[in-house]
């Protein structure tokens, strides 16, 4: 293992520690990968996020096959499906964090767009945010929908479950993840209020194409 790798492994430990120490995920769910030339480093299944070991993550081949390491975790394919779609994405963060998930639940969204620009991060960071259809948790159909989402978005929503967020570095993707989360809560705090969103043109100021 070269020292590159070495540091990346346990960089994704202490950004996954942190999530959980804040309460983004609980038990042991949530899952964090970076792609290298090497394959897929992903955190191993049935493993919390908080006590991840950086010489037993999974390395997983682009084709899916587990290649050392613990056994992968069983979301695996969600993250091969995004980097598939997207081969400049480094990072995939999922998430089964409480305020996304409550949104994911919500029965009446905009499918194409799920939560409203709330704050200039939210809009730099995460932009459109889709809803993924339901599927049951290991169903190759729900990759399927994510590869379709892929396409045009590099964070969503999947429906009943949580967010999966992708970026071109390993903080880039949990930065986000965390926007989403927070401006998630922001939005359940806000509903039933008389709200002041930006407006479209305030949306299209901001002009960034992608958070780096
Ligand atoms: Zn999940």
């Amino acid at each position: 293992m070269t020292s590159s790798e070495m540091k990346l492994r346990e960089d994704i430990c202490v950004l996954a520690k942190s999530l959980f120490d804040r309460g983004y995920g609980c038990g042991s769910s949530g899952n964090i990968s970076v792609m290298t030339d090497a394959g897929m480093i992903v955190s191993p299944t049935n493993t919390s996020m908080g006590r991840l070991d950086p010489a037993r993550l999974s390395l997983v081949g682009r084709d899916g096959a587990h290649l050392s390491g613990d056994a992968p975790s069983k979301e695996a394919f969600l993250h091969l499906a995004m980097y598939q779609e997207r081969p400049e994405m480094i990072s995939v963060v999922h998430l089964h964090s409480t305020y996304s998930v409550a949104v994911s639940c919500l029965a009446e969204v905009d499918p194409e767009d799920v939560l409203p620009p709330v704050t200039a991060y939210y809009v730099m960071r995460v932009g459109r945010l889709p809803l993924v259809p339901y599927f049951p948790p290991g169903d190759r159909a729900l990759a399927e929908a994510v590869r379709g989402k892929a396409r045009h978005h590099h964070a969503m929503l999947l429906a009943n479950h949580g967010p999966v967020v992708a970026g071109k570095s390993l903080e880039s993707a949990v930065y986000a993840a965390e926007e989403l989360e927070e401006t998630a809560k922001l939005y359940l705090m806000l509903r039933g209020e008389k709200t002041r969103f930006l407006t479209q043109a305030q949306v299209a100021d901001l002009c960034v194409p992608f958070p780096s």
